[in-house]
């Protein structure tokens, strides 16, 4: 099998190495194609009599490669067509972003040609998952927004306050979220370790990877099996601690990456990321930034999630980081927000999405940001994402509903961190006939939006 030769310019072609190298579990311990995948129902990799795979039901790397599904997305890609699954890094490409394909290609380059010569006319290739991607739980101590008790367990009671009644997450399913154990399941220990020789990269997400123990379980297969020196570490972490266990192993392996996620400077971030500290946060930073040779670190990003709450302080942040690093990369990783759909900026009005397209053409031409690289501008990207979908009244009124209660029962107040939502946050819902008319029409669309996503 070939590959144009222009296969991974953005756009061009569909081909992606993760379903042949990459295996990523979820945190219910569901295995999905990849995280960027991961809000796509399509993502969920089924059986063959079509029941979603868990790896608490004891299914080897083998079987999972094997299925019809993986098959077929391997099949689709091979032909330059999109998954339906991968409509995320199709959307980024379609906006003049760069994908996670484009970058796991570029990464992965050397598993191509075996790829292409053992690939079968339907989709089987051998096993040789060298790249994992593990959420181990939803140990963590923040409790985001935009997060859900499934990514952290303390948002549970918060989460029920939050949400309309037939969200609410009651007995049995709170019971699950608050006591998953998927992660002791012997069969995810014994591939690990059976396919450890094949492994680069390992990568932990949460959850907080650096608190949850079985990360720490993972790194210390790798180092008493001897190959810790030949694989990479990448975390996604709230930069909340750096605890002394991970700074003893971290030198052990061939280097250790992070994403740290920070999503506003100062005070809007612990708003966000509540409650983190930013006193602790901008310190973890500055060491990461000063010890990153005693640490192995071989890169460190910032990634910001932008939505609705840090969209009109992006500037603050960038800035900051910017002028303040000399080895954290000075232009942090800018990830849209797509669900919960209440804070995506898609949906804001109009006014407020002229106001966004100035500050951030403001700032790109105060960076020079179209002038310095190549790369695509990633606040082009985001302003290009943001213009998918109209202003919708309904997902806004949610907006306005689920802010009210979080900063009620926080004790916190969004206008005085971000005084541009304050037109947004004035209760439009009950004003006359007509914006109520408009309301009712807006949630008529999102529900059959919804239906229409499901099929
Ligand atoms: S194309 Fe994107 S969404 Fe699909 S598997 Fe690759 S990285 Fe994941």
């Amino acid at each position: 099998m070939t590959l144009p030769a222009n296969f991974n310019d953005i756009s061009k072609h569909s081909f992606c190495v993760l379903p042949w190298v990459h295996r990523f579990v979820n945190l219910g311990g569901e295995v999905q194609l990849c995280c960027t995948a991961e809000e796509h129902s399509h993502s969920y990799i089924k059986s063959d009599s079509g029941k979603l795979i868990n790896v608490a039901d004891g299914f080897t790397d083998q079987q999972i490669s094997d299925t019809a599904h993986i098959r077929e997305i391997r099949k689709l890609m091979l032909k330059g067509t999109w998954p339906p699954a991968c409509e995320r890094c199709r959307i980024t490409e379609q906006c003049g972003g760069s994908s996670r394909r484009s970058h796991e290609n570029h990464h992965f380059k050397h598993h191509i040609p075996w790829i292409l010569d053992n690939t079968d006319a339907q989709g089987r290739a051998p096993v040789r998952i060298c790249s994992r991607d593990y959420r181990l739980g939803n140990l963590c101590n923040l409790r985001c927004r935009m997060c859900h008790p499934r990514a952290s367990k303390l948002m549970l009671e918060e989460w029920n306050q939050i949400s309309r009644r037939r969200l609410r997450l009651k007995g049995e399913n709170a019971y699950q979220l608050t006591h998953m154990d998927w992660f002791q399941n012997e069969q995810l220990w014994d591939d690990f370790a059976e396919h450890i020789h094949d492994l680069e990269h390992l990568h932990f997400a949460g959850g907080e990877p650096l608190i949850i123990p079985e990360v720490l379980k993972a790194l210390e297969i790798c180092v008493k099996s001897g190959v810790a020196s030949r694989i990479e570490l990448t975390f996604n972490t709230n930069v909340t601690k750096i605890p002394q266990k991970h700074r003893d192993l971290w030198p052990q392996f061939k280097a250790v990456n992070l994403l740290c996620s920070v999503d506003a400077f100062g005070a809007l971030n612990d708003y966000i990321r509540y409650p983190s500290k930013w006193k602790t946060i901008a310190h973890n930073l500055d060491t990461i930034d000063r010890e990153h040779n005693e640490l192995n670190l071989g890169w460190v990003s910032i990634s910001i999630t932008v939505q609705i709450y840090n969209v009109f302080k992006l500037a603050d942040l960038i800035e900051y980081t910017q002028q303040r690093f000399s080895f954290i990369h000075p232009m942090p990783n800018l990830v849209h927000l797509s669900v919960p759909d209440y804070f995506n900026i898609q949906f804001l009005p109009d006014d407020l999405k002229n106001l966004v397209v100035k500050q951030l053409g403001d700032l790109s031409q105060r960076l020079k940001l179209n002038e310095m690289s190549n790369d695509p501008n990633p606040l082009d990207g985001i302003l290009a994402f943001m213009q998918l979908s109209n202003h919708s009244p309904y997902i806004m009124n949610e907006f306005r509903r689920i802010t009210s209660v979080f900063d009620q029962v926080r004790d916190e107040s969004l206008i005085c961190l971000v005084p541009e939502l304050a037109g947004l946050m004035q209760n439009e819902a009950g004003k006359s006939f007509a914006d109520r008319w408009k309301l009712f029409k807006s949630q008529v669309a999102w529900l059959t939006g919804r239906i229409r996503n499901r099929f």
